[in-house]
């Protein structure tokens, strides 16, 4: 599943094909994925230029005067730029046609979104999907500070907290485990029994966690151009996330796995307290 650094490199991806380019067409190909397509969208954007792009969370923002398009790339979905004829395949549902380029949406499982947020229903935060969501971990100069004080009441355990996305965003599964072995923290500790200083442990290791995977996904980005490039999301070496069984890099213990919320959590046992 696409997590935050997949959908920050696909935007880096396609930022250059697609901002200050008019949109010619757009093409739907089915009815909807999670949710049915906006109506009209192709009469919505048809000769409008597209501004800027932007990520809010695992949401893909492609903001035009009037609004801004939606995009959420569910399971399975990827983005890719596409020049000349491609004829679509089986999961290639739409096409956002820039003149000579081609922003094309695929999504075999259908869990992704392509969503349209007019100018006019107020700021983009304010839609239903966005509102709640917890600050952006990359641009927070308070992550620690936010962290601690949104936990002096909650007993839950910290991995679940970071996987809920209420206090901040885009700390997926494998980044969860990733900073939480860095930071050194046992992933069931109730988050209010974490002290500050670990929490600065803990910020510092998200941040540098996900930065890191975007710099690495960063090399890929080439893939996002070109008929046949199957983008696929990037392979990284992990500390502990789908390492169960296997030796901990850095002590030698068996790498352990528990399920937190019906999601596996990978840690070590000797390296996390
Ligand atoms: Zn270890």
């Amino acid at each position: 599943m696409p997590e935050l650094p997949e959908v920050e490199v696909t935007r880096r991806g396609i930022a250059p094909h697609v901002e200050g380019r008019v949109v010619t067409e757009v093409i739907l190909r089915r009815e909807g994925l999670r949710w049915p397509f906006p109506d009209g969208l192709d009469a919505l954007l048809r000769k409008r230029r597209v501004l800027s792009t932007s990520r809010r969370g695992k949401y893909l923002l492609l903001n035009f005067e009037h609004g801004s398009l939606i995009i959420h790339l569910g399971m399975s979905g990827h983005l890719r730029i596409l020049s000349g004829a491609h004829p679509p395949q089986k999961h290639d549902h739409v096409d956002l046609v820039l003149g000579e380029a081609r922003m094309r949406f695929t999504d075999p499982r259908r869990f992704g979104a392509v969503l349209w947020h007019a100018k006019e229903e107020g700021d983009i935060n304010t839609h239903l999907l966005l509102r709640s969501l917890g600050v952006e971990p990359l641009e927070c100069t308070d992550l620690a500070q936010r962290l601690y004080r949104a936990t002096r009441s909650r007993s839950a355990p910290i991995k679940q907290l970071l996987l809920a996305g209420d206090i901040v965003v885009g700390v997926g599964n494998i980044y969860a485990c990733e900073s939480l072995f860095h930071a050194g923290i046992h992933p069931a500790t109730a988050a209010r029994r974490i002290s500050p200083a670990r929490y600065e442990k803990l910020a510092v290791e998200i941040q540098r966690v996900l930065a890191a995977a975007i710099e690495q996904g960063g090399s890929s980005l080439r893939d996002f151009i070109g008929a046949d490039g199957q983008t696929g999301y990037f392979q990284q070496t992990y500390f502990v996330y789908d390492r169960e069984g296997e030796s901990c890099r850095q002590c030698g213990s068996l790498i352990r796995r528990i399920v937190q919320g019906q999601r596996s959590t990978f840690y070590c046992g000797r390296c996390q307290r």
